[in-house]
């Protein structure tokens, strides 16, 4: 065998190797990948508060539920008008 065949079957059984090995490596690397799940209990937690201090401001979409920032007349997310938009009650 030359050099030549040599290269040529290395290449190959690189190729090979990287068309078995890569799917299975890029599988258990998704599988692991850490704050993708957006069903993580903290983020849950998370937006349930933001959720409730812009029911307490008055803020939180009555269309969509978006807890928009204080201050907001309409809702950043559908556009609806807030509850907050009427006269100012402190
Ligand atoms: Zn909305």
């Amino acid at each position: 065998m030359d050099l030549t065949q040599f290269v040529v079957v290395a290449g190959i059984v690189v190729a090979v190797l990287t068309f078995i090995v890569w799917p299975i490596f890029g599988r258990a690397a998704r599988g692991r990948a850490p704050g993708a799940n957006p069903a993580d209990p903290a983020r849950i937690e998370q937006r349930i508060g933001e959720y409730r201090s812009a029911l307490r401001r008055g803020t939180a979409c009555e269309q969509c539920a978006f807890p928009n920032r204080e201050g907001a007349r309409f809702c950043q997310e559908c556009g609806a008008r807030l509850p907050a938009a009427g006269p100012a009650s402190a």
